[in-house]
């Protein structure tokens, strides 16, 4: 039996049977681990209030090499989330975010760029909660990014010329780019110049600097609707951003 000590962002948890409760943890250096926290759900426990969904702990748990679940030992906050989850936008928001990181990303396969990749967005949150529109798109493209869904967009799909900074270009079925010269008809979806100078920009920034600069509303709309496709498209089936319809709904 091996003790790791990590830190981790509390993805989830569950209440188990008696006492217990289950963690789904994105650990910093161990991918998602799903730990059983033995007597959480006692009001003098050890894990106290460690267990909310999107604080970051300090965490050490018991792993067999046989057992996929992990003996939760010590927690210990480092960031507590209350502030954040205490605002039901944004919760909603990294509820649906959490769900998409769960089913893009297998148990147990480190990356620590993901981990550092979260938590980046979570500090701008905390830190501008007003960013919640840019920080969900920047997670969903490093998100696509990091799990290896996201194709190149620097080149046509068809003649494998690099695409111009301020070319528009067309959004083919499988989500790659096609130039202007190669384009057939003039139907089917467009991204323009300013679309991809977005994208570019969230792969050289970090969140706090990707947010600080205004993205325009239809480049939000267009990029966040092809990314939920493409996360539609490699988990096989369609998730629902409850924080971006509630937004839709207001705007009516
Ligand atoms: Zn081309």
């Amino acid at each position: 039996m091996a003790v790791v000590e990590t830190e981790c962002i509390v993805l989830r948890s569950y209440d188990l049977a008696d006492a217990d409760k289950i963690a789904l943890l994105l650990t910093a250096d161990h991918g998602i681990v799903r730990a059983v926290a033995k007597g959480a759900k006692r009001l003098r426990s050890k894990f106290g209030g460690s267990l909310e969904p999107l604080s970051r702990l300090k965490a050490s748990y018991f792993k067999k090499e046989t057992r996929e679940l992990v003996d939760l030992d010590r927690a210990e906050i480092i960031e507590s989330a209350f502030d954040l989850v205490s605002e039901p936008e944004i919760l909603t928001r990294f509820s649906y975010l959490t769900d998409i990181l769960i089913s893009l990303v297998p148990a147990e396969d480190p990356d620590p760029a993901m981990f550092r990749m979260m938590n980046a967005c979570i500090e701008t949150v905390r830190n501008r909660p007003e960013a919640i529109d840019s920080v969900s798109l920047y997670f969903e493209a490093w998100l696509l990014r990091l799990a290896g869904f996201f194709p190149s967009w620097d080149e046509c799909s068809i003649c494998k010329l690099e695409l111009g900074d301020g070319a528009d270009a067309q959004v083919t079925a499988e989500f790659q780019l096609i130039c202007d010269r190669c384009r057939r008809s003039s139907a089917g979806e467009m991204l323009t110049a300013n679309d991809r100078a977005t994208v570019a920009r969230s792969r050289r920034q970090s969140p706090e600097a990707f947010s600080s600069e205004r993205v325009a509303a239809d480049s939000l709309a267009r990029l966040s609707s092809i990314f939920k496709r493409m996360i539609a498209r490699a988990t096989g089936f369609e998730r629902v951003d409850r924080a971006l319809q509630a937004g839709v709904q207001g705007l009516r």
